[in-house]
């Protein structure tokens, strides 16, 4: 899988300043950077499955002490190898990436947070 790249403008919770911050999706890991103040949250793979329910729209809506984003990413897919949307959700707990076609998931539980050099 190559590593996939997105951004999201948004306040961010260490500098204060409304910025993009950088996404990077690698299988095993995923990377959330201010492009301003360089701090990054890394999450790591936790487990991998076919999502039978709807755990997007379960945790999407979970308060945390930051805002949820939910974006989307047309790739292909590691399981079906469709090229289709995905679903991203990424709260400060975890990130959830499904593919809408074959519903295979990616649960990414965060790690550890630290500015970037
Ligand atoms: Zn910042
Ligand atoms: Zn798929």
């Amino acid at each position: 899988m190559e590593p996939w790249t997105l951004r999201k403008k948004s306040r961010c919770y260490n500098c204060g300043q409304l910025v993009d911050h950088t996404i990077e999706i690698y299988p095993n890991q995923v990377f959330v950077r201010c492009s301003n103040c360089r701090i990054t949250r890394s999450y790591v793979i936790k487990t991998v499955y076919i999502d039978r329910g709807d755990v997007i729209e379960e945790e999407k809506n979970r308060r945390h002490l930051y805002d949820n984003w939910l974006l989307e990413k047309e790739a292909e897919c590691s399981n079906c190898k469709k090229h289709t949307f995905h679903d991203i959700l990424i709260t400060v707990a975890g990130v959830y990436i499904r593919c809408r076609s074959c519903r295979f998931t990616r649960y990414y539980r965060f790690y550890l947070i630290y500015r970037e050099g």
